[in-house]
Order: structure tokens, then sequence, then C-alpha cells
């Protein structure tokens, strides 16, 4: 029991579907990353954009609108500052309307660089991911080059360290991330169709070795046909050590440091 003293807070970690995530650190400093909070499997969506009431940085790994999701929104609401590479930043603002002001070079970066934010309490690195990163202002205007697609790796101050792939295929050079970061929790596209599936997937969390490993990017449309339950046979076949956590739609989970 604790006598006299305030627990600190564990990182908090949301997941929204698809490939959306509320990161709460434990110094109260709020993240989201690829926030399609509307998106069709998180019935709460709306709600939850108008419950955001502090947001310090929005990250997004490409342009495709299952990514970019709601941050314009968010940001015009919230002022949270937008963590993109440079082409897909600049598109962002230009083409769909991200303040400028808030998406300044502090939090405009590119691949093998690392951004130190929020006075240190964050470390975003931008690697690589094989996918592509068009920005649509809709579905029928053609879209707009927002450069090569990237995954990020997050690291907090204390820990954890957060990998989040983006939409990708399985690399070899996935491997280079964790001769740099210990990575804590990987976040992973099972999906297939648009990007790795399951037993792709498996075999990237077997050259990254995370501590533990939460699937996203599947499920939200009928093609994305990767379940968490092939992604389990495809870890075990290959005898890793990672932990498997499969998070539900809308559910906050704690994260130790
Ligand atoms: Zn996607």
């Amino acid at each position: 029991m604790l006598f006299g003293f305030v627990k600190v807070m564990d990182t908090q970690l949301t997941w929204y579907g698809q490939s959306a995530f509320k990161i709460v650190t434990s110094g109260g400093k709020v993240l989201l990353i690829d926030p399609w909070l509307t998106n069709p499997v998180f019935e709460r969506g709306k709600d939850e954009i108008a419950a955001l009431n502090r947001v310090d940085l929005v990250l997004v790994t490409h342009g495709h609108s299952d990514h970019v999701g709601n941050a314009v929104e968010i940001g015009k609401k919230t002022r949270a500052k937008l963590v993109a590479t440079f082409d897909l930043s600049a598109a962002i603002v230009t083409t769909l309307g991200y303040p400028s002001e808030l998406a300044d070079v502090e939090t405009t970066g590119h691949m093998g660089g690392t951004l130190t934010l929020l006075g240190g309490e964050i470390a975003v690195t931008f690697v690589p991911a094989w996918h592509g990163s068009g920005v649509s202002k809709e579905e029928t205007a053609p879209s707009v080059y927002g450069g090569n697609p990237s995954g990020m790796v997050i690291a907090i101050r204390g820990r954890p360290t957060i990998y989040h792939t983006g939409d990708t295929d399985l690399f070899s050079d996935m491997a280079l991330v964790s001769r740099f970061h210990k990575i804590d929790i990987m976040l992973v596209c099972i999906g297939d169709h648009f990007t790795m599936g399951p037993d792709r997937a498996a075999e990237a969390v077997k050259l990254v070795n995370p501590r533990e490993v939460i699937p996203m990017h599947y499920g939200t449309f009928p093609v994305l046909t990767g379940t968490p339950e092939a992604f389990e046979r495809e870890l075990k076949r290959r005898k890793l050590k990672t932990q498997l956590r499969v998070m539900g739609i809308g559910e906050t989970i704690e994260l130790p440091e």
C-alpha cells in the first residue's frame, strides 16, 4: 500500500481501430498517432474527438485517409503540433488545411532523423516503410505528393519505446530499428491486402524483437482479412519470446516502464 505517496501514472495506450492510437505519458502529455477516430469500427469517434481537450502532438505516418483521418480537425481544435516527414507535412498543410504554424521545422523531419520534443519527454525517429503516401482532399480528387511513407519510433523518457510500423510490407532493414532502439512495444500492421499479413508481420516481429507486440490495421474493412489468431499462430511457429497483446477497439492499457 502507498501512504503519503502519489503513485506516478504509467504510460497509457488507447487503440481506436485501424492504426489510430492515443498515448498519454506519465507526465501527462497526449500524443495521437494516425488519428482516424471516425473509422467504421470505433462507434464513439465523434464523441471522443469532442472530449479531446489536450493533445500535444499529432503524428501521421503517411498521407492516406485512413491514417490522416481526423488530424486536421483535431489540430485546429487542440492546437496540437503535426509530426510528419517534410513532404507529408507540407501536403497535409497545403491540401488539407492543417494550420501551418503548427507544422513548423520543430516537428518536421525525415528518415533516420530524431526529433526531440516536449522538453525532451518524447523523441520521435522516422524510419522507412514500404507503402504509398499520396494525400487526397476527396476520394475522387487526384492525390498530392506526400513523399515516402514512414514508420515511427516513439521513445518516451523513462520508457517505454514504441515502434509504430505505419503501413508496410516486411523488409529486412526493420532489423536496423532495434540496433538503435530497444523496442518495448511494436504496433504492427497485420491486415494483408494493403500491408503485410500475419505471416510476414510475424517475420517482422522476429527482426525487431520487441518485448510486446500489438496488432493493428485489420478488420476495419472486409479486405483486411488478417486476424490476431492467425498472427498468434505465426508468432508461435517461430517460437518468438515476444508477448502478443491483442487490444479491443477503444480499449486503454497501461504500459509499465
Ligand atoms: Zn492504411
